[in-house]
């Protein structure tokens, strides 16, 4: 088949090609713009102190041990700190579900590279929300 008999597919391809030239970009310029990830992707947790009833049914479930439960650090009567080591971390989410109390949750934060493995390790200065109203707060960036 010669050139002429290829026309019909080089057309098909022009098509596609101007098609493309003028549509919307479908990558972002990130870090610089905020990427949307749907609300139940499972990133980075959160705490929430005041719900928190230092029972460690979410350090049982965690089936790599990345999270570290400290019962003396007590903000309220009855909680705990938790440290999260995201270097061990698999996102599987069953901390969150092993959480009767509603007091753990993940957030749509998935970005957290860091030049250092120990950086990894977050502890409740990073994780801890004193927010009484979680759902209304999760989902938000935070660092
Ligand atoms: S998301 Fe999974 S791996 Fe990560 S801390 Fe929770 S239980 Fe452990
Ligand atoms: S976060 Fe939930 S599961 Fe973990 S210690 Fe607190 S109440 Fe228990």
């Amino acid at each position: 088949m010669g050139f002429f008999g290829n026309l019909g597919e080089i057309f098909k391809i022009l098509k596609h090609v101007f098609r493309m030239i003028f549509k919307r970009p479908v990558t972002s310029l990130y870090p610089f713009e905020d990427r949307y990830y749907p609300e139940r992707t499972r990133g980075r947790h959160i705490h929430v102190r005041h719900a928190c009833t230092a029972c460690a049914q979410c350090v049982r479930a965690c089936p790599v041990v990345a999270i570290h439960i400290d019962k003396e650090d007590k903000m309220y009567e009855k909680d705990c700190a938790l440290t999260f080591d995201y270097s061990r971390c698999i996102f599987c989410g069953l901390c969150v579900q092993a959480c009767r109390f509603d007091a753990l949750f993940h957030t749509p934060v998935v970005d957290m590279s860091e030049g250092d493995r120990e950086d990894l390790i977050y502890g409740p200065d990073k994780i801890t929300t004193l927010d009484r109203e979680p759902l209304k707060w999760r989902g938000r960036r935070f660092r």
